[in-house]
């Protein structure tokens, strides 16, 4: 196993996670199969408690995990399964700690961040590494291409990756990260071979008013980095434009790297260009060197999508309304924004996006200075009641207008919402989440009350769904039971279904029971889809989601 570790300096946002799923991706092009790792300093045990606002879009992993966005990214860039062991915060190590503490495991001693904390941090990477991945090709080279071991072709030390990529959240010198940065040169130290770890550094390099290009900040943090026992190998400078080569060597010089392994990564409009522009800087190549590693397989479909995806910006331009409560912060919905991205490039088209602020569209006089120039409108997922209304104008907005709607999880019960008010004449229906109603159409199935924690206890990730013959699910999914991920806690109250299954609404999909509804659509409207589960997580830049594929086509013959 070799290891890859990414740390971040200056400061955050710099696009760490992007970096490391580009790393990922160039070594998965060379044959290497990569087990990736985020680590999150934060106490919180997940993401699923967090505010979308402060920390993006919670993302949803098949076994019902609650992870930071980075995952979406290392799925989406590397093509891979990933589980809840691949997102370790400080909060899983402490309480794993705290609990052997009190099962007396440490008994006579004095648990401590050294050696404790940082144990059962290595013990954690290390066991991850070893676990094999779904979506992986098996490897028949053995485990390290580069070893002596796999060249004698005895059995690979183990049946999942070749390389394990840890990203570090954070930034270096944060309180936080310092027991995860001790671990890793732990690490590193007790390998006795110099070609198993290998460090890289994501820094800033900004520019002043006079357009000069600034090496400090990189120097401070690499000698931050240097305090803590870590020597970069690779370092990669974010910046607008590409380092000049006297910066490069600047930053080599001072920071004890090659200049070869300064890497300049420049701001690009998409992200999926990254992996090229990385692989251009040459930065796969040194870093299979120094792990000596040699290529097995050369993989082109990255680059080929990236070049569809250009030419599909050239093409049919389409634009679809997304009405959200975080509209203003597009991180909230980074995979339904990615989804949409996927579905353009497999249809050749350039589907542009209009965020809407839900609350503006609340008792306003007429939505069409609104959608008048949209081509399909979608609703995600949500929580709490603000926005709700504006939500249900605009889906009402949909239905009425026949323009093509994709509603995802809130975006469904909304659905169902507006459809029980105004098709089933249920005055006032509503979902129990938010208020107290004649009409609870959305509501806490029987058994469900009484669950206090918030954490970890809606249902989550993989669920099948059973299509109804003869629907517009049936076409768009080609066959009768699917897997998707969900996050809600709240479902389509069983009570009402007759009621609201009329004037062609219906209910395509549920549970294998039966009870629990999944897809909601609407005969004779063009495009009416509306789904409790959230589509846009399985979606991959080379396999679009269905439904977002099938909404990007009714868009385009809505234009
Ligand atoms: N708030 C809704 C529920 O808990 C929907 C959740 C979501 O959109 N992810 O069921």
């Amino acid at each position: 196993m070799k290891y890859i570790v990414v740390t971040g300096g200056v400061m955050s946002g710099l696009g760490k996670g992007i970096t490391t799923a580009s790393i990922g991706r160039l070594l998965k092009n060379r044959g290497y199969k990569i087990v990736p790792i985020k680590i999150d300093p934060y106490i919180n045990i997940d993401a699923g408690t967090m505010n979308p606002y402060q920390h993006g879009e919670v993302y949803v992993l098949g076994d019902g995990a609650e992870v930071d966005l980075d995952l979406g990214h290392y799925e989406r860039f590397m093509d891979v399964e990933l589980g809840r062991e691949h997102n370790i915060t400080t909060g899983i190590i402490y309480a794993a700690v705290i609990e052997r503490e009190r099962k007396g495991d440490y008994l006579g001693q004095t648990v401590q961040i050294i050696p404790h904390v940082t144990n059962e941090i290595k013990a954690r990477i290390r066991e991850v590494a070893a676990k094999p991945l779904q979506g992986l090709r098996v490897s028949l080279s053995g485990a390290c291409g580069g070893t002596g071991r796999a060249r004698d072709g005895a059995e690979p030390h183990n049946s999942g990756a070749d390389i394990c990529l840890v990203e570090i959240g954070g930034t270096v010198g944060d309180i936080e990260s310092m027991p995860f940065l001790e671990a890793v040169r732990q690490m590193q130290r007790e390998e006795e071979e110099e070609d198993v770890f290998l460090f890289v550094h994501v820094t800033l390099v900004p520019f002043t008013a006079l357009n000069e290009q600034k090496t400090k900040p990189t120097q401070h943090s690499v000698k931050a980095l240097r305090e803590l026992g870590l020597q970069p190998d690779v370092i990669v400078c974010r910046s607008k434009k590409p380092l000049k080569e006297d910066v490069k060597e600047k930053i080599a010089m001072f920071c004890n790297v090659k200049k070869e392994a300064v890497i300049s990564a420049p701001d690009t409009g998409d992200i999926y260009e990254v992996p090229l522009l990385l692989e251009h800087e040459g930065i796969a190549e040194y870093v299979m060197d120094k792990l000596r590693l040699t290529p097995l397989t050369e993989d082109h479909d990255w680059a080929q999508m990236v070049a569809r995806r250009k030419e599909s910006l050239q093409g049919r331009k389409i634009r679809v309304a997304i009405v959200g409560k975080y509209a203003e912060l597009e991180d909230s919905y980074l995979s339904i924004k990615e989804a949409i991205k996927h579905a353009a490039v497999a249809l050749g088209c350039n589907a542009e996006l209009k965020w809407l602020e839900a609350e503006g569209l609340e008792g306003v006089d007429g939505l069409d200075p609104f959608f008048n120039d949209v081509q399909g409108i979608l609703v995600p997922g949500g929580f709490g009641i603000r926005g709700v209304e504006g939500k249900i104008n605009a889906i009402a907005y949909a239905r009425e207008h026949k323009i093509p709607f994709l509603g995802l999880c809130f975006g469904f019960q909304l659905a169902v919402i507006e459809a029980a008010r105004d098709i089933a004449q249920l005055k006032d229906a509503h979902s129990t989440e938010h208020c107290e109603t004649p009409h609870p159409v959305i509501d806490l199935l029987e058994g469900q009350q009484g669950v206090e924690d918030m954490g970890g206890t809606m249902r989550l990730g993989d669920y099948e769904v059973f299509i109804r013959k003869d629907t517009l699910a049936e076409r768009i999914y080609g066959k009768r039971k699917i897997v998707e991920r969900h996050r809600h806690r709240y479902e389509v109250n069983p009570a009402y279904i007759e009621q609201i299954e009329r004037e062609g609404v219906i209910f395509s999909g549920t549970d294998r029971s039966g009870t629990r509804m999944e897809i909601m659509e609407i005969e004779g409207h063009p495009f009416f889809f509306a789904t409790q589960f959230h589509p846009e997580f399985k979606s991959r830049p080379n396999k679009p989601s269905p439904p977002f594929k099938a909404f990007l086509e009714a868009c385009l013959e809505k234009q």
